[in-house]
């Protein structure tokens, strides 16, 4: 599969943002500055707070986009206080959530462990993770990026092949991997600051993850698979960043939030 046959995602990650009042009057702006047959071209996701989940799976769904959550617990049910399971994302009908993103690695201690047990928690539901790796600052400035992203993304490849094929309670054998998972690189450096990867950076360390993806699990998975860059993408650099060809779609923290930024940024992924 060429760079060209991989559909584009575009993931808009509201963070701990957005009241309910919010929502509609968003994506009525939203649409009406994206471009006539973007939906279908591309795809387009929010990743909102659990409260706000419903409402913008309402939304998403009367307009062709998609709701995700942010993250969710490993385990079926249980003790564990202020968690939300896999199983009550799909009860609401949610089908994506984020996994291992760099602020729940840094603030609340999320590990490599357990990133892999959500990533096979979430496919054996029919949740599809998208699976976020990126380097902080003085790893980079130390040369250890390279090593970073594959530990972190080796603890969820290797997981998902020592564990063989996932059946999710809808009887479904995801033979084809590739579209159950997707990855985003997310230096951490450039997380909210402002410093986008350069086109050079970004690229390189794209093609590296496809390259592990490979060893890890095959060429078939490692050409299929969505590879999404995270990290002050914006309007200006967006198409620069789509035109790399191991970039597949972004992630987008802050300027998911204007709805014409983000809209200028799905219009980009189209042409
Ligand atoms: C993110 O939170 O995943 C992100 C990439 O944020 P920003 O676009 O604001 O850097």
């Amino acid at each position: 599969m060429t760079a060209s046959k991989r559909k584009k995602l575009l993931a808009g990650n509201w963070k701990m943002n957005m009241r309910l009042a919010e929502i509609e009057p968003f994506f009525t702006a939203f649409s009406a500055a994206l471009r006539p047959g973007v939906s279908n071209h591309v795809d387009i996701l929010f990743a909102a707070p659990f409260t706000q989940l419903h409402a913008t799976l309402a939304a998403t769904r009367a307009r062709g986009f998609a709701a995700a959550a942010q993250n969710m617990h490993f385990e079926a049910s249980g003790a564990f206080t202020g968690e939300v399971s896999a199983m009550m994302l799909t009860d609401i009908g949610i089908r994506t959530t984020l996994v291992g993103h760099s602020e729940r690695r840094q603030y609340f201690a999320e590990t490599d462990d357990s990133v892999a047990k959500k990533t096979i928690t979430a496919i054996s539901n029919a949740v599809t993770p998208v699976v976020c790796v990126g380097e902080t600052l003085e790893e980079r400035k130390s040369g250890a990026t390279f090593q970073v992203v594959s530990h972190q993304l080796g603890a969820v490849l290797n997981a998902l092949k020592n564990h063989g094929p996932v059946q999710n309670r809808e009887g479904f054998y995801p033979g084809d991997l590739s579209d159950s998972i997707v990855i985003a690189y997310e230096p951490v450096w450039a997380i909210g600051t402002g410093l986008s990867a350069t086109l050079e950076q970004a690229q390189e360390v794209h093609g590296f993850i496809r390259k592990v993806c490979d060893e890890i699990l095959g060429s078939e998975f490692a050409v299929r698979a969505r590879i999404l860059y995270g990290g002050s993408a914006n309007p200006a650099n967006i198409a620069g960043l789509l035109s790399q060809p191991d970039i597949d779609g972004g992630l987008v923290g802050g300027a998911s939030l204007k709805a014409a930024d983000f809209a200028a940024m799905c219009n980009a992924a189209m042409s």
